[in-house]
């Protein structure tokens, strides 16, 4: 049963709203904008803040800052809060590792490359990285050529034995396979399904209320979790599909806020 007219519409980032680590299309950044009007907005995503400035943010036009006020910005899954005070985007909280969280998966990590001769000389930038709720490891370095990144694992082989062996080392943590050569450990059970809960506390908007729109809402997709925890979802394909559902949601709700 879908929510006819839900106060609150969250989307998921890449592929969703834009291609991939790419800004929204002019098209998407006004019917944000509009979407705005009539209801609250949520952007989630594994992604850091940077991403969601880069590729929503910077390209939202003629928009006030009132109306700001309504779109909530997730990410890592949630972990991140911003809203936009007076204008300016306030991180509201980070729900960031401890100091003994982190230094164990730094630990952990780096060792287990090492054994297993992951551990590479030839780097694009740090191997490490702390992202305050994540610790990652990049094989090749944070800023490695697609192409190098592609070769360096293939059949994922590396990837997955690195993942097993420091999974084995931190029980009380998870540690997950990201891009190509990256391995990423966070809290366990940091999903959207955490975030989307998250948002309905810290909103007072029941998740009844609530419409998600996702690109990956099948059982192994990374927006499943939110369907499985009972919000009302739109399964798209691309932003195209996204779009066309807000020229028809947008109305609707205008109507009713009316
Ligand atoms: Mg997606």
């Amino acid at each position: 049963m879908a929510t006819q007219h839900p106060r609150l519409v969250a989307f998921d980032l890449d592929d969703t709203l834009a291609p991939s680590k790419s800004p929204i299309d002019p098209r998407m950044a006004e019917l944000l904008v509009r979407l705005l009007g009539v209801a609250e907005v949520c952007v989630i995503s594994g992604g850091q803040f940077a991403q969601f400035t880069m590729q929503v943010i910077d390209n939202l036009v003629d928009v006030d800052a009132v109306t700001l006020t309504r779109l909530h910005l997730m990410p890592t899954c949630g972990t991140q809060y911003y809203r936009s005070e007076e204008g300016t985007w306030v991180q509201v909280y980070a729900e960031n590792l401890t100091d003994d969280q982190k230094q164990r998966a730094l630990a952990a990590v780096e060792t287990t490359a090492r054994e297993l001769g992951y551990w590479e000389t030839k780097t694009w930038g740090p191997i490490l990285e702390d992202r305050g709720s994540q610790i990652t490891f990049s094989a090749l370095g944070q800023a490695a050529p697609v192409a190098a990144k592609t070769q360096w694992d293939a059949d994922g082989v590396k990837k997955t034995a690195l993942r097993e062996a420091v999974q084995s080392l931190l029980p009380d943590l998870e540690v997950r396979s990201g891009g190509s050569t990256s391995v990423d450990i966070t809290r366990r059970g940091i999903d959207k399904a955490y975030g989307m809960t998250r948002l309905a506390e810290l909103t007072g908007i029941p998740l009844d209320d609530m419409l998600f729109v996702g690109d990956r809402l099948d059982e192994n997709g990374n927006d499943y979790p939110v369907k499985a925890l009972g919000v009302d979802c739109v399964a798209v394909e691309g932003w195209e599909d996204t779009a066309a559902f807000l020229e028809t949601l947008i109305p609707v709700l205008q109507t009713v806020s009316r």
